[in-house]
């Protein structure tokens, strides 16, 4: 199928909780190394907080996607509140309104988010951080369209690209955030915001494609 119900939104969302949820303590261990190591308790928090929002109401994905970007917006602490709140709320932009969510749709949902995070932390492809993930992510997705790959295809594509880009991030120097700080000693060690931005990609592919294909 070319697309999904936008209705089915809570399985989505909830694949977020999860992901978030069963590598939180890995995401702060990561930070850890070169951050303050809070990264996991601040994502789990704010995800864990969204499901109790959202609770047993049937959300669609955009109404969803909004309950999650508006509780990182406004209940966390971190780089990451602002970044991922606005990443999220741009997402759910993207989407209203759509009763079904084709290729299309999620490409301008992924530029949505994209612009949102470039637009407010003003980083830079390389400076290792979430951008590292997202830009090639996107990028791949796009690439995939053009080539004619089906929706689940494209999907494939840009979690493999957000698996490599977050990889990536292991052999850069931090420009930007708190391991900046640390300058040449940040190498050799993945980004946490690159981490956790792969999660997110990697759930979103798996629980859309298993929805194309249901
Ligand atoms: P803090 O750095 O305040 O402790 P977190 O630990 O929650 O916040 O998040 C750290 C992550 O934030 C970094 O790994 C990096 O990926 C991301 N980050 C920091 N600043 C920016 C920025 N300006 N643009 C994009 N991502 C950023
Ligand atoms: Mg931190």
């Amino acid at each position: 199928m070319e697309s999904f119900q936008s209705s089915h939104g809570k399985t989505i969302v909830l694949s977020l909780v999860k992901a978030i949820q069963d590598n939180a303590a890995y995401l702060s261990e990561v930070d850890g190394a070169i951050g303050d190591g809070d990264h996991g308790i601040n994502m789990n928090k704010g995800f864990t907080l969204t499901q109790t929002k959202i609770g047993d109401q049937d959300v669609d994905l955009s109404s969803g996607l909004d309950t999650l970007g508006n509780t990182l917006l406004t209940e966390i602490g971190g780089a990451m509140g602002p970044l991922y709140g606005t990443f999220f709320i741009e997402m759910a932009d993207a989407s209203s309104g759509k009763a079904e969510i084709d290729r299309q749709t999620f490409g301008k949902m992924l530029d949505a988010a994209l612009g949102a995070v470039q637009d407010l932390g003003s980083a830079q492809l390389g400076d290792k951080t979430l951008l590292d993930t997202l830009i090639p992510a996107r990028n791949a997705y796009f690439e995939a369209l053009a080539a004619g790959k089906s929706f689940a295809e494209a999907l494939q594509v840009m979690a493999a690209a957000a698996e490599a880009g977050k990889e990536a991030t292991r052999d850069m120097v931090a420009k930007i955030g708190r391991a900046s700080r640390l300058g040449e000693r940040s190498r050799g060690h993945l980004d946490a915001g690159a981490t956790s931005c792969n999660l997110i990609l990697q759930a979103l592919a798996s629980s859309m494609i298993s929805l194309l294909t249901s």
